[in-house]
């Protein structure tokens, strides 16, 4: 298929469940993000700060660019101005120095939760998220927008599993929005599910698919 009969029916698929694409471009010249986005397309997503700089020069500036990969607290004033939305909210450090920031504008942050097996160095525990939250409840944060959650599944042919730790994201979303942010209309997303296991995520209620390789192939 080529790259457009593959991005008309993923993004279809994707819209039918009520979710949204963001296509994950890292390592894939500029060129080929200008492709989709000549096909309509404008939500990217990168994983590393130098790329992510480069390629936001390079390319229109209506392009919402999603941040996936981890964040550290030095690069937060880089990031800021230009990310569309930070999936990897993942401490309370790097919240606080986002929102110092910030420059005035808002910058939207999902908060990166661990609900895989395997060993990770990042994303919260349901504990440490709601430390991070009655922190943020004692010390509001003025131009940090939370806006909802993101996981990833364990790289594993388990569906049942894989379908299990989405569920647990889903729930963790809940828990969170009863408990912080029943009166906010905009902590709203789920940012879950990539090429392997993407129907999985849209069953169990993603808001945010993020697709690179089903779509634009093996990286470099
Ligand atoms: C690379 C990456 C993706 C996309 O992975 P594919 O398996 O190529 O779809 C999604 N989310 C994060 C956080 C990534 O780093």
């Amino acid at each position: 298929m080529s790259l457009s009969d593959t991005y008309v029916t993923l993004s279809r698929e994707i819209a039918a469940s009520g979710a949204r694409l963001v296509a994950v471009t890292k390592t894939h010249p500029v060129e080929r993000i200008r492709e989709l986005y000549d096909l309509g397309h404008r939500d990217f997503g990168e994983n590393r700060v130098s790329e992510l700089v480069e390629k936001q020069a390079a390319l229109p500036q209506d392009i919402n660019w999603h941040f996936i990969g981890h964040l550290q607290s030095k690069k937060a004033k880089t990031v800021a101005p230009i990310a569309h939305l930070i999936h990897s909210g993942d401490s309370l450090k790097l919240l606080r120095e986002l929102d110092k920031r910030a420059a005035g504008n808002s910058v939207d942050v999902l908060l990166q939760y661990h609900i895989a097996r395997e060993e990770s160095k990042y994303g919260l525990t349901p504990e440490s998220g709601r430390d991070l939250l009655n922190d943020v409840a004692r010390e509001p944060l003025r131009n940090v927008r939370i806006l909802g959650v993101m996981g990833m599944a364990t790289y594993t042919d388990d569906q049942d599993q894989v379908a299990e730790e989405f569920r647990t994201l889903h729930e963790i979303f809940s828990d969170l929005k009863d408990r912080y942010f029943e009166d906010d209309p905009k902590f709203s997303e789920i940012s879950m599910g990539m090429s392997g296991d993407y129907r999985l995520a849209l069953d169990q209620g993603s808001t945010l698919i993020r697709i690179g390789s089903l779509l634009l192939g093996e990286r470099q």
